[in-house]
């Protein structure tokens, strides 16, 4: 096996539940990446070092706030402290809020902008300069099929998944001459505590069972009716972080079942 010194090191935001966590065991089983665990579960330290001991890689744990640049900067400086360099930054952590715009609450509009988007940018920032100097680095966005198309009632979390789209392109093309890429990729429905929420919601707004809710609702708009499944993101974001995904940056890669084929 590699020394942890000599992997690759990848930090993937929100990575103790749902999409996140199903990203980093995709990268954990090529035993090829530290990997730097972050989010707001009480047990992030126990899940790192769990994937850490199971795949034989190096792990660690911040539960730094999307909303804290102080503490997103502390969360690089202890990676690079821990594993000499940060190859892959993943930015997954993300939050929804449903309500129609008159009654949409201001704090949520703030929050779901701060966590899903601009934390992007403070992370980013941190870890270019490292990427730049090494002329290697690989930042994948988890954006949604939001990035590209809107749903009603969904103004924040549309603007912020739109935002991060726009993001991504202006970072593939300043990190072109580094060998630095950046894309989206752009789920559709993925079955994960963020869309469980949502299913209870919508089955009580809507007077539905949550199976109608999933077939009437959710996956209407998708021509495969199934969710997406974190193992197929997780290979997606393996294969951008790849040497061999030098040429693919800015852009936006739907994994959303034909919804973006509409
Ligand atoms: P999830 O609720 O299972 O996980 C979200 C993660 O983000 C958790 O680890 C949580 O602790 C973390 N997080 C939230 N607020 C944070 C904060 N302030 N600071 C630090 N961490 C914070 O949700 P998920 O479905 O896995 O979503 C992950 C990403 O995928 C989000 O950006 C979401 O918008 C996007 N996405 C989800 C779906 C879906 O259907 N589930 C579809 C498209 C895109």
């Amino acid at each position: 096996m590699l020394s942890y010194h000599k992997m690759k090191t990848v930090l993937i935001t929100g990575s103790t539940s749902g999409i996140g966590l199903g990203i980093a065991r995709e990268f954990a089983k090529t035993r090829q990446y530290n990997i730097i665990f972050n989010g707001l579960e009480t047990n992030g330290g126990e899940i790192a070092a769990t994937i850490g001991h199971e795949f034989g890689i190096g792990s660690m744990y911040s539960g730094a706030n999307m909303l804290k640049p102080e503490e997103l900067r502390q969360m690089v400086n202890d990676g690079v402290v821990k594993f000499g360099k940060i190859d892959v930054l993943i930015n997954n952590a993300g939050i929804q809020h449903v309500s129609p715009i008159e009654d949409f609450p201001d704090e949520k509009w703030n929050a779901i902008i701060g966590i899903n988007l601009t934390s992007a940018f403070y992370l980013s920032k941190a870890v270019w300069p490292g990427m730049k100097e090494r002329k290697f680095g690989r930042i994948i966005n988890i954006a949604s099929a939001h990035g590209l198309v809107a749903s009603e009632f969904k103004s924040a979390y549309v603007a912020s998944k739109h935002g991060i789209v726009g993001f991504t392109k202006t970072l593939g093309l300043e990190g072109a001459p580094f060998n630095i890429t950046c894309n989206a990729i752009c789920p559709g429905y993925v079955k994960t505590p963020l869309v469980e929420k949502q299913i209870a919601d919508q089955a009580k707004a809507h007077n539905l069972s949550e199976s109608e809710v999933v077939n009437k609702v959710m996956l209407m708009k998708q021509a495969v009716k199934e969710f997406i499944t974190v193992e197929s993101l997780g290979q997606m974001a393996l294969f951008l972080a790849s040497e061999n995904a030098n040429t693919i940056t800015g852009t936006a890669i739907p994994i959303d079942g034909g919804w973006n084929a509409q």
